[in-house]
């Protein structure tokens, strides 16, 4: 089904990945209707269609399914209950299975490796024995997390030699979530891989990107990474077999450790456009909201061609107050989330840093 400018696409979720997919809809045409449950939504700026409260307020659902004419979703922790009633009502792309999966990191790595594609080393955690059991098996170089409702490095917990075993499994479970242990990689990148899957089944994929993090918060990303093709092309060949493999339609962006064997192992995967692909905005001819945007709306996927090298530096908490200012012998882009509220570790903005051709001034 292909839906046609005039018409109204849904968007649940309402933070800068909702907000920057606006931009793009509204560019192609369409209308969109926002779904988010918090009033500081950088999102409610960009359209006035808007439905606020819980995503798992029925009479809300029901409204926002009568306003649209496809759903997407921009973020991971959402109700899978809302999702699957939704999609039945009405055609969501991509379909509440990708979600499902992504979800929970255990089913996730377990439907990675049922491709024959290589995960972090894992171990579900049910009990202190396991959690034992497992950290002398990974010794003791290990990273415990809650396999779900985590992110940016939330409900994480670095395992060492001096780590207080029996005290760190308490605080784990505060979470109420199941548990997953990884073995620690001994990374020499991180690098990530943004695709899009039209509805007629064809697949694009920009190149492969370098991530940088701090404390599990992703900070720079550097594109295209500076590797050899054939990694580049390894990652391409997993990313085709992962959207295949969940007959997705929409961006899908994986992350993956490169070990110095040149060995890729995924870390995770996202059913929706990523902070490591910020940068297409302002280095590629079509980005990655616009990718997402014909996907949903069941128009062809178009080209990932990038015509300039670029890093892109997230605005982290106070970072912010200097987007204004920032100024440097580069071409500097900045994207302004407009959050009312700046908190630590809050994603408030990004910059895009386009080098300009050597000898060249501003
Ligand atoms: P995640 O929430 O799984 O994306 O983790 C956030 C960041 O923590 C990653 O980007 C890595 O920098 C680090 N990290 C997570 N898992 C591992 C692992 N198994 N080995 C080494 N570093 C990791």
């Amino acid at each position: 089904m292909i839906i046609k400018p005039g018409q109204t696409i849904g968007i649940i979720g309402g933070g800068q990945l909702a907000r920057m997919m606006c931009f793009e809809a509204y560019k192609l045409g369409y209308k969109v209707c926002v779904f988010a449950n918090n009033d500081d939504s950088p999102a409610f700026d960009v359209t006035d269609n808007k439905i606020m409260g819980d995503y798992g307020d029925q009479k809300l659902i029901d409204k926002f399914i009568d306003s649209v004419s496809v759903v997407t979703f921009e973020f991971e922790n959402l109700p899978y209950e809302t999702l699957t009633y939704i999609e039945k009502k009405i055609l969501m792309r991509p379909t509440s299975r990708s979600l499902y999966i992504s979800q929970d990191r255990i089913r996730e790595k377990s439907f990675i490796n049922k491709l024959g594609v290589n995960t972090t080393d894992y171990q579900q955690i049910n009990n202190l024995s396991d959690f034992n059991r497992g950290v002398e098996e990974f010794n003791y170089s290990a990273l415990l997390k809650t396999a779900r409702l985590g992110y940016d490095g939330k409900g994480q917990f670095n395992i060492n030699e001096k780590s207080n075993i029996a005290e760190i499994y308490h605080q784990a479970l505060e979470h109420n979530v199941p548990l997953v242990l990884e073995k620690k990689v001994d990374f020499v990148k991180e690098i990530s891989i943004i695709s899009a899957r039209d509805s007629n089944g064809n697949i694009v994929c920009y190149d492969a990107v370098e991530n940088i993090h701090k404390d599990g918060i992703l900070r720079k990303t550097i594109a295209p990474a500076n590797i050899e093709e054939h990694i580049k092309n390894k990652a391409k060949t997993i990313a085709k077999k992962i959207v295949e493999g969940l007959d997705y339609i929409g961006i899908l962006a994986i992350e993956f450790f490169l070990d110095k064997d040149d060995n890729l192992l995924v870390n995770e995967f996202a059913p929706r456009p990523h902070n490591s692909g910020h940068y297409t905005i302002d280095a590629c001819y079509h980005n990655q909201f616009e990718q997402a945007i014909r996907a949903v709306a069941g128009l062809p996927v178009m080209s990932t061609k990038q015509h300039s090298k670029a890093e892109m530096i997230n605005l982290i908490g106070d970072d912010i107050l200097q987007a204004e200012t920032l100024s440097d012998n580069s071409l500097i882009k900045i994207h302004n989330y407009n959050k009312k509220q700046i908190k630590t570790n809050r994603k408030m903005g990004h910059y895009t840093k386009i080098p300009l051709p050597e000898g060249e001034v501003r």
